[in-house]
């Protein structure tokens, strides 16, 4: 194993990582999310689209070992973790992941109407906005609220056309704050802004104190085992070192 430690990624790198791992969040590992951001051109890559990813190929520079090593530091920080499912370990978000991924896709959703605007676009598809995660969702409105911008209305009644009740009921609210001009408090926005800054310092790791489930001794779980623990998606051992060797012992016999 290569223990070669890497520098605290920048929060330009770990929104680059999260937002190539959004595209497959408990579909693929850690191999997988390695290739989009290698930008290689393999046919699982191809078949499942991940060229159009917007991150796709972002370390196109670096070797897949590399790039690999920045996928392991994200989750030695607690931004990604693993998750097996029957015997595949995927690649799923931690809480602090998921704050900043939500974040920055809410602003690519906004981003982009901003852009069709420009365009003068008028009938633009809404579906691609139904059965997408709610928290980010209602995200994004809050980020259209704050924008003031009423030429948005056009959209938010095609959209509201085509989605569930209780996204409609948001829409709908969006809408008429648009209309009243109202000025959005900034407190909510700031709030927003120091927390992802906040999340996004992660959380570096350290040993800690476990006790054993056999003999009710503490013991120490260090960093190095943590890292072993997370990349194989096991939470915690169970038992102290003696124990855990008596216990082999046993069931060897
Ligand atoms: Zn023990």
């Amino acid at each position: 194993m290569n223990n070669a430690t890497i520098n605290h990624l920048s929060s330009e790198e770990i929104k680059v990582v999260l937002r190539a791992a959004d595209e497959i969040i408990a579909r693929g590992g850690r191999t997988l999310l390695a290739k989009i951001l290698k930008g290689s051109r393999e046919k699982k890559v191809l078949e499942l689209e991940l060229d159009k990813c917007p991150v796709y190929g972002a370390f196109r520079s670096e070797t897949l070992e590399e790039i690999t090593k920045k996928i392991d530091w994200m989750i030695d920080y607690d931004f990604l973790a693993i998750e097996y499912s029957g015997k595949l370990p995927m690649i799923v978000f931690t809480d602090r992941g998921w704050q900043i991924e939500a974040d920055q896709r809410a602003d690519e959703f906004l981003i982009e109407w901003e852009q069709w605007l420009d365009e003068g676009k008028i009938d633009p598809e809404m579906s691609y906005l139904k059965d997408r995660n709610r928290e980010m969702i209602l995200l994004f409105l809050d980020k259209i609220k704050e924008s003031g911008n009423k030429q948005f209305i056009p959209y938010l009644e095609l959209w509201e056309k085509i989605d569930y009740k209780k996204v409609r009921a948001e829409i709908r609210s969006t809408i008429k704050i648009l209309e009243s001009d109202e000025i959005i408090e900034q407190q909510s926005m700031n709030t927003r802004v120091e927390s992802i800054n906040k999340a996004l310092e992660g959380l570096a790791p350290q040993d800690f104190l476990l006790k054993c489930w056999e003999c009710g001794d503490r013991f120490t779980f260090t960093v190095e085992e943590q890292k072993l623990y997370r990349q194989k998606g096991f939470v915690h051992p169970k038992r102290c070192k003696s124990c855990r060797r008596k216990k082999r012992y046993e069931d060897y016999f």
